[in-house]
């Protein structure tokens, strides 16, 4: 991976993610990130066995992030990536560490289960590149993106928590 680079590589490594959710967007992006050597425990989800395992690192990495489609509960450290249904899109968002947990909990409110079968695997794709660029310390603090029901891509529009208004 030229693009990416040998510390790059190292830090998509070094991460892991933890499954918080079910369902098949959410195993989409295990697979994509299992796949591009990203860490993924998916001991806290019921489906297990995406199709790729992620070479093991040696040592524990650290610190493990959250990853889930909703309704998945979030804790513990950063990044957290959530995947959900917002009427007939999908929507993920990305919260880094430096992020605001109640921002985050603002845009992932109007997040059901349910994706459409047909978008599944794209939000998870999306899923999986934010997880990346979290990893890679590309993204920023919080990240928001809306797939249309026709597949299209667009930054989100969420509401903020009230000190962010
Ligand atoms: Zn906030």
């Amino acid at each position: 991976m030229r693009e990416i680079g040998g510390r790059g590589q190292e830090r998509l490594l070094s991460g892991a993610l933890r499954l918080v959710g079910q369902g098949r967007a959410q195993a989409t992006a295990a697979a994509y990130l299992a796949a591009g050597g990203t860490e993924v425990d998916a001991t806290g989800a019921p489906e297990s066995g995406f199709g790729f395992d992620a070479p093991c690192a040696g040592s524990s990495p650290s610190p493990v992030g959250s990853l889930g489609e909703i309704p998945a509960v979030f804790v513990g450290p950063a990044p957290w990536i959530a995947i959900g249904r917002v009427g007939s899109s999908a929507r993920v968002v990305v919260r880094l560490a430096q992020g605001c947990a109640d921002c985050f909990r603002a845009a992932t409110a109007p997040m059901r289960e349910g994706i459409a079968p047909g978008l599944a695997s794209a939000a998870g794709a999306v899923a999986a590149l934010a997880g990346q660029r979290a990893l890679l310390g590309l993204a920023e603090a919080l990240e928001v993106v809306d797939i249309g029901a026709d597949g299209q891509l667009a930054p989100g529009q969420p509401d903020r928590c009230e000190a962010h208004r």
